[in-house]
């Protein structure tokens, strides 16, 4: 298996809903070729910590995200609603489904991130 890639929990609500908007330019464009890139296959490692997406983000100072708490609020609820843990790593295809259906279509999101300046973007 190829080496997995590291994605924050609360990103896989981010990728369902991304349609090119973000802090800033270089983080959309970069948000957009990592979505392109995970197939059903990707081996991604469900990381509470920076992750490839926060790698580009203007709000990542040294690897640490300067809302910390909040986003690690988001992770831990979406690891607890999916039955995923820290560390786990599957196919990305498997963890999109799961945040699809436990989440997503189960109306659960905005009680997660519903303070979040993108919620206007991410429908139920
Ligand atoms: S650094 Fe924070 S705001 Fe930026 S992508 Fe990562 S979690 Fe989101």
């Amino acid at each position: 298996m190829a080496e997995a890639t590291a994605l924050r929990p609360h990103h896989g609500m981010c990728l369902a809903f991304f349609v090119g908007e973000g802090y800033s330019e270089g983080f959309s464009a970069h948000m957009g070729t990592v979505k392109r890139h995970l197939s059903e296959e990707t081996p991604v490692r469900l990381t509470v910590g920076a992750d490839v997406i926060c790698a580009a983000c203007p709000n990542n100072s040294g690897g640490v995200c300067e809302k910390p708490a909040l986003v690690a609020g988001y992770d831990n609820e979406v690891l607890r609603l999916c039955g995923l843990s820290d560390g786990q790593v599957l196919p990305y295809g498997v963890f999109r489904d799961l945040v699809h259906t436990r989440i997503l279509a189960a109306g659960r999101r905005r009680g997660i991130c519903g303070g979040c300046q993108w919620d206007a973007l991410c429908g139920e």
